[in-house]
């Protein structure tokens, strides 16, 4: 293939194809002038989907980009999406309209329901500014896909790696917004594979769930953490950790025994651990979470709401299960302060954890943008990767010093 210049910018790339789909013939050649301006010699364009699908169907894995309209007769673009899907594109959409923002959002996060590549959207009429900010992300699109990484362990390799004590968590801080003290830290499971190396759950969660190796995995994790809790008390660091436990564990109304157990033998007290829950399968012996979340809870355990506002965590279980902590999910914190409608979200999460006496966790703060907004919206504890990724227990005293000496001198 051979190498073209952007226009602007001045950017190498291979040369990408297009497919530019839009039914309105002005704007259509538009931005075909638009597109040989920056650069993209090549560019099919279909005024219907039906055209636009058979160009697929014909020259499918040379498509690298579909530009699409959305409001068109016929087919029209929410299903030409769906049908692009069906076909397995690989091609990386980018999507077209002159209908409100929150309209062109939601189309961007059904395409990418669907399984495809979005790069976004465009307010219709667009402009070249606009075309080449959308377009500039697409210019690598040689670069091999990720591998996904689910399921590429075999549940053989992670029964042995869990036989062989090969799984352990790693820990990443929370940290309090306004003093900057250390609140504590979440334990993460992470596989220390002899030839892999370090592998995160993505790779191993689903299996276990599946497979019943739940309760030891949890175990290990629980132990191991109970240990280090121990070791970082004997350094002057009195540390809480916060465990993930899975709904299926919860279903066993003996597990408090038996965490009890782990901890008496550690010296290590319910009051420093909090356990985090996500609701990841459908409820389906209420009573019998219930009686546990309650037993755990009297034991002196805090109990957290993880990942709030995806939906699995949903606010009947924010009703009935005697929560201290709802953490707000990733996704409506990262990116937040240039976001509006997450703010929203965000603001409503941090207002419902105050009502109802909870503290409220921040997930996936990446920036001093995305403290910030936290912070201003009310939130108190933020935890992600702009204080500090998921570390080896063996590197968090050295962080917890670092931290503790910047947080003095800032
Ligand atoms: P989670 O409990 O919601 O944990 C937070 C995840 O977000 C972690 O991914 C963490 O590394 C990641 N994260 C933290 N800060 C940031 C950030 O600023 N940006 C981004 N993009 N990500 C951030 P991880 O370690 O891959 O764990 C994924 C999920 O696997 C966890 O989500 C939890 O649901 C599950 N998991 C992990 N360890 C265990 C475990 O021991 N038991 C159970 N049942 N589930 C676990
Ligand atoms: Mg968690
Ligand atoms: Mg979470």
């Amino acid at each position: 293939m051979s190498s073209t210049e952007l226009a602007t910018g001045g950017i190498t790339r291979t040369d990408p194809c297009i497919l530019l789909l839009d039914d309105d013939d002005f704007h259509r050649q538009l931005m075909q002038q638009m597109l040989i301006t920056l650069g993209f010699v090549h560019v099919h364009h279909a005024a219907t989907s039906g055209d636009a699908l058979n160009i697929i169907a014909e020259r499918g894995a040379f498509i690298h980009i579909v530009i699409t309209d959305l409001d068109m007769p016929g087919i029209d673009g929410m299903e030409f999406l769906r049908l692009l899907a069906d076909q397995r594109s690989q091609a990386a959409v980018l999507i077209m309209s002159g209908k409100d923002e929150n309209i062109l959002r939601s189309v961007g996060l059904m395409a990418e329901e669907y399984g495809l590549t979005v790069l976004g959207h465009l307010h219709k009429p667009a402009t070249l500014s606009s075309l080449r900010d959308k377009l500039l992300p697409a210019i690598n699109l040689d670069r091999p896909r990720p591998r996904p990484p689910f399921f590429s362990y075999s549940i053989e390799a992670i029964r042995t790696g869990l036989e062989l004590d090969q799984f352990e968590p790693f820990f990443q801080p929370k940290v309090i917004l306004k003093s900057r003290h250390v609140y504590g830290v979440e334990a993460l499971a992470r596989w220390r594979h002899p030839e892999d190396g370090i592998v995160s759950p993505s790779a191993f969660i689903g299996l276990v769930e599946q497979h019943e190796l739940m309760d030891s995995l949890t175990r290990t994790m629980l132990e191991k953490s109970a240990k280090w809790i121990q070791h970082w008390r004997d350094a002057g660091f009195d540390m809480s950790v916060s465990i993930n436990f899975s709904q299926s564990s919860l279903v066993d109304t003996r597990l408090s025994n038996w965490v009890m157990d782990v901890l008496s033998g550690l010296n290590v007290s319910p009051e420093n651990i909090t356990i985090e829950i996500t609701e990841t399968l459908v409820m389906t012996n209420i009573a019998r979470c219930l009686e546990t979340l309650s037993r755990l809870r009297m034991k002196g355990f805090e109990l957290s709401i993880d990942d709030f506002g995806t939906g699995y965590s949903s606010l009947q279980q924010l009703a009935r299960v005697p929560y201290t902590e709802l953490k707000v999910d990733q996704g409506f914190v990262t990116g937040a302060s240039s976001q509006p409608h997450l703010q929203a979200v965000m603001e409503s999460s941090i207002a419902m954890a105050r009502k109802l006496n909870m503290k409220c966790v921040g997930e996936g703060i990446e920036s001093l943008d995305d403290w910030n907004c936290f912070e201003t919206l009310g939130g108190e504890i933020g935890q992600g990767y702009f204080i500090a990724k998921p570390m080896a227990g063996a590197d968090l005293e050295l962080w917890l010093a670092d931290w503790r000496r910047r947080s003095t001198y800032q």
